[in-house]
């Protein structure tokens, strides 16, 4: 593949060792296994960690390595190749929610929980959705109601993801004015997910299976005013502060397992035999190839493109917002003509292809469904 020519040799060679790390300290068949057991990547992650490259967009004078939007994509591209369960959900949340913390956290929370984080030994997930809070999120209503130092929260989060793992810090939006309407009035708390009166109920969910996602239910949960992120009232410019960021890593990882789905596809193509000669002879499984292919190149166009102008410094939500559109579905594409092509083996977890048409399936809902994003694109297209 003539990618290769786009990437710096730095980046090129950043791009080679997140490939190696992936197949060989992780490995498809661990990735597999977490989803096939439902069990939370906790070894891939402290391997993550060891390596330093949950620091990857923390400054070196913070304990990260500093890195920059590209850096970011390359390293989602590679992690994402055997799930993006794995790499969006169990990685990017947590390496982003980080983000925004030190942004907008107090210096002694920074303290508090930064080396923690970049030591595996806290990770952070974020609860927004509600049960009548889906793609409008400013129609929470998760109240958190002041009392003498502390908080009281009471609601209920539909969907956080990795919200059951040992050490998980949920940032959660919460209205503190109940007064308010929509955006104002909101504020993030970062809430340990073992605090008393705080039940996470697990969710049967057709992907995201390794991180798992949970409904949270609080009632009356004691949460200290301490852990408070920025200002009361801020949480919308929160929570929304880092969004590129997490789409860019979204569309990286979307990406990536799409560029595995058709590696894999092809494989399979030019090993089975059918009627004397292998399946790839077929000139509709060649042209279903070539298709499958060209999205996923286009696809990494989009990535890159979004990342170089996230670098640069320009405004790129419109450029993200296509990144995400595109990637998700691309994986849903390939990854529905990937089974296709695999015929029954396609359908068997060890074909991996099942994993990632099922992931597929929840890449154009979830971090903004692509009626959403469609939407956000059509907003930069009005007339001038
Ligand atoms: C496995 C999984 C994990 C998740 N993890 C988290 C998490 O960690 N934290 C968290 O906060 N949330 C999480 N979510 C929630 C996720 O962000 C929402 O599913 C997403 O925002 C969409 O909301 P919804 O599912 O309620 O769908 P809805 O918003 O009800 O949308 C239903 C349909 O209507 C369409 N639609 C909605 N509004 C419009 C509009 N204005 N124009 C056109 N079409 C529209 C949507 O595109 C969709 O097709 C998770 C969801 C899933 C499935």
């Amino acid at each position: 593949m003539a990618f290769e020519n786009f990437l710096s040799d730095e980046q090129q060679s950043w791009r080679d060792t997140c490939n190696r790390f992936i197949d060989r300290e992780i490995t498809r068949e661990y990735i597999r296994k977490c989803d096939m057991e439902r069990t939370y990547y906790y070894e891939a992650y402290e391997k993550i960690a060891a390596q330093g490259w949950l620091g990857l967009m923390i400054p070196e004078d913070q304990g990260g390595i500093g890195g920059d939007a590209m850096d970011w994509v390359i390293f989602f591209e590679a992690m994402g190749k055997y799930s993006n369960d794995f790499s969006a959900a169990t990685l990017g949340v947590s390496m982003y929610t980080a983000q925004a913390l030190l942004h907008f956290g107090r210096a002694d929370q920074v303290a508090q929980y930064i080396d923690a984080y970049l030591k595996a030994k806290v990770r952070f997930c974020i609860a927004i959705s509600e049960p009548q809070a889906g793609s409008d999120a400013a129609a929470i209503r998760t109240r958190a109601k002041k009392d003498g130092e502390d908080y009281l929260v009471t609601g209920l989060k539909q969907w956080c993801s990795g919200s059951s793992a040992k050490g998980a810090i949920i940032a959660m939006l919460v209205r503190t004015d109940p007064e308010s309407t929509r955006r104002s009035g909101l504020t993030v708390l970062l809430v340990p997910n073992d605090l008393p009166n705080l039940e996470l109920r697990k969710l049967n969910t057709l992907a995201r299976r390794g991180t798992g996602t949970n409904q949270i239910f609080l009632d009356e949960v004691r949460v200290p005013s301490a852990n408070r992120l920025g200002v009361e009232g801020q949480g919308w410019e929160i929570i929304t502060s880092h969004l590129e960021l997490e789409r860019l890593s979204i569309a990286a990882s979307m990406m990536g397992c799409a560029q595995q789905a058709v590696t894999d596809a092809l494989q399979y193509a030019h090993t089975r035999e059918q009627f004397g000669q292998t399946i790839f002879n077929f000139q509709v499984l060649k042209h279903m190839l070539a298709d499958m292919q060209t999205k996923v190149d286009a696809a990494r166009l989009l990535v890159y493109r979004a990342a170089g102008m996230h670098q640069a410094g320009q405004p790129c939500g419109r450029e993200v917002s296509m990144a995400k559109l595109f990637a998700s579905e691309t994986l849903q594409e390939v990854t529905r003509n990937g089974v296709q092509i695999m015929g029954g083996h396609g359908m068997l977890p060890e074909a991996d292809m099942e994993r990632y048409f099922r992931e597929g399936m929840q890449a154009t809902v979830g971090g903004g469904s692509s009626q959403i994003m469609r939407t956000i694109i059509a907003q930069s297209m009005k007339k001038k």
